[in-house]
């Protein structure tokens, strides 16, 4: 496997503890709960628009979404469902390259977010002018890029990817003799790598909140609960993904707790998908792994900091203002939309349901 070796770039590429935001959890009362609730109901009608969000969002976020006839899911499955519900706004509560996915699937819709601050350390890792130059320097590589990236390292690709179809894709590319350049994640890239045999140079960013699983702090929890398996997102490290009984999508991994025979579960990804996994099994139990080692601290602590900063109060705010708009140059969007589409393209040939079996 060859790697992005110079130790600079890959300072610039992952991110410090310095540069994560803290994680900040919007705190409601039942009464201001329900108070918010009633009011985004309306807002939505009033506007046609409609709330689509991601699994690693609050619980209170996933039930107004689910309450109000709006979609909780992965990034593209959430751009898909922009495509075909019939909503003139779209409110994308996640992270602002999953507003931009909407926006370039999307058009002639408006999409707004509740909070324009957040981001994504894969996203940041990856800024588009020095990966168009690393991809320059490697004319002779397909260039595979990940859904949690910005329009413009859309728009340099060849083809995007997500967790649920990269090994299909990557796959299919190095059978067709190709040799590849993957970004931004370097785990989940590693981890194609190994699985496919392809000859892949990786991009050197990193996702901080799977980055901080640890494989030791994991194994002492199987030693303590013998009967649970261990769930992972292939954005976490190696050693992490060689505990796994179970590699996949945030999808593929609430699907696997619903239909693997166990009753218990390891769960090395972002926390707030536990409400989904806890609606699919409600009977197993789900153990968060652990983060940062006994005794030691953790940056993201398995959750987001980025996704926690969607909530009721900033998603009212939203809709009464109507700021907070996704806007994707249309040169770039029509450049930005091909990889895409070929990944559409590809997943339909196949027929594999790539539509909500994605990523982070
Ligand atoms: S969990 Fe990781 S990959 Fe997902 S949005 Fe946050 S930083 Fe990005």
């Amino acid at each position: 496997m060859n790697a992005l070796t110079d130790a600079g770039a890959a300072r610039r590429h992952r991110l410090t503890p310095e540069q994560v935001p803290d994680i900040v959890t919007e705190q409601l009362d039942a009464d201001e709960k329900a108070a918010l609730t009633a009011r985004i109901r309306e807002l939505l009608k009033a506007q046609n628009a409609t709330l689509v969000a991601h699994y690693y969002t609050s619980p209170e976020l996933q039930e107004v979404a689910d309450a109000t006839g709006g979609y909780v899911s992965d990034s593209l499955d959430m751009a898909r469902f922009g495509t075909e519900c019939s909503a003139s706004t779209l409110i994308v509560a996640g992270v602002r390259f999953m507003g931009e996915t909407a926006k370039i699937l999307n058009p002639e819709k408006r999409v707004l977010m509740p909070d324009l601050g957040a981001e994504c350390s894969l996203d940041l890792g990856c800024p588009p002018d020095e990966f168009a130059a690393f991809c320059d320097q490697h004319p002779d590589r397909e260039v595979v890029v990940y859904a949690n990236t910005s329009a413009a390292v859309k728009a340099r690709a060849d083809w995007m990817a997500t967790s649920g179809i990269a090994l299909d894709l990557v796959k299919h590319l190095h059978a067709e003799g190709k040799k590849i350049l993957w970004a931004p994640d370097r785990h989940l890239g590693a981890w194609v790598q190994r699985e496919t045999g392809a000859d892949i140079l990786l991009w050197d960013g990193s996702c901080v909140v799977h980055e901080a699983f640890k494989a030791d702090g994991i194994a002492r929890l199987k030693a303590e609960h013998p009967d649970a398996l261990v769930l992972v997102h292939p954005e976490s490290p190696a050693e992490v993904v060689a505990l796994a009984d179970f590699v996949g999508s945030t999808t593929g991994i609430i699907k696997a707790a619903r239909e693997l025979p166990a009753q218990k579960f390891i769960v090395a990804t972002d926390n707030g998908i536990f409400h989904k996994m806890r609606e699919a099994a409600p009977e197993k139990t789900f153990i968060e792994a652990p983060t940062g080692g006994k005794g030691a601290t953790c940056v993201s602590c398995a959750h987001c900091p980025w996704m926690a900063m969607n909530g009721l109060r900033s998603l009212v705010g939203v809709l009464e203002r109507g700021d907070n708009e996704i806007f994707v140059d249309p040169a770039l969007r029509e450049r930005a939309v091909q990889p895409i589409q070929r990944l559409l393209d590809f997943a339909r040939s196949r027929r594999t349901v790539v539509l909500g079996n994605n990523d982070a």
